[in-house]
């Protein structure tokens, strides 16, 4: 199994573009931390229950809780597929734990690609975010419009958002990213696996460069 890590500042774009990709390439798998946490929220598990509050305060939920979600997705996908962790690991105690998963299932990590967004735009992509509750495909009130205003394209649900798009939580989730998730980009430089790419101007654009980066 390959592993690919795709990471960035909250709103750079990380779920979109993932999202893209897999619906053009069968090989690959999306696992987002943030959707396995909300998922566990909204099913009220133990983990989902103790995630709720820091999730609301935009700071991280704690490893133990993370990294049991996204093991069980690398048992779940083996195999010959490519996995794209999308949100996962954020800090550089994640990423060690993740070595060692990626050790025990004999599989490489063979590019962490980041998305490289300026922090003035960051905020705006953020509170302009819509989600669909029903598939989970993403808008943009203006970015990316769905073709009916506040309805889901796909599945024709009502569109909402995510409680922790508001501006406060918003600032504390990029305060966060600059402390615990930018000494990444040193972890992975320095194991010559970091792919930097543009995260600005057309979706397609954007998307395709991340194709050619992993
Ligand atoms: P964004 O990247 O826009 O902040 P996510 O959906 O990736 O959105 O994450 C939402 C929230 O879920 C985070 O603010 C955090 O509370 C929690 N979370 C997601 N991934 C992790 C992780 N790897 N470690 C700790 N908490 C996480
Ligand atoms: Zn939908």
């Amino acid at each position: 199994m390959k592993i690919v890590v795709l990471f960035g500042a909250p709103g750079s774009g990380k779920g979109t573009v993932a999202g893209r990709l897999v619906a053009e390439d069968s090989t690959l798998r999306h696992v987002s931390s943030g959707d396995l946490l909300r998922d566990a929220v909204k099913c009220r598990t133990a983990a989902g229950v103790e995630a709720e509050g820091y999730m609301k305060r935009g700071e991280l939920v704690p490893d133990v809780i993370i990294a049991r979600m996204i093991g069980e997705q690398i048992e779940k996908v083996g195999g010959t597929r490519t996995l794209l962790l999308d949100g996962f690991p954020r800090t550089v105690a994640q990423a060690g734990l993740l070595n060692e998963m990626i050790a025990q299932h004999g599989a490489e990590l063979t590019s962490a690609v980041l998305l490289e967004v300026p922090d003035g735009i960051l905020v705006d992509r953020i509170t302009g975010r819509r989600v669909c509750p029903a598939c989970g495909a993403g808008y943009h009130v203006t970015n990316i419009p769905p073709r009916k205003e506040g309805f889901c394209d796909g599945c024709g649900t009502g569109l909402i958002v995510r409680k922790d798009d508001n501006l406060a939580t918003v600032k504390n989730r990029l305060a966060v990213y600059q402390a615990q998730t930018v000494p990444l980009i040193d972890f992975y430089s320095a194991r010559g696996v970091l792919r930097r790419v543009v995260g600005t101007g057309p979706l397609d654009g954007i998307v395709e460069r991340v194709r050619q980066a992993i």
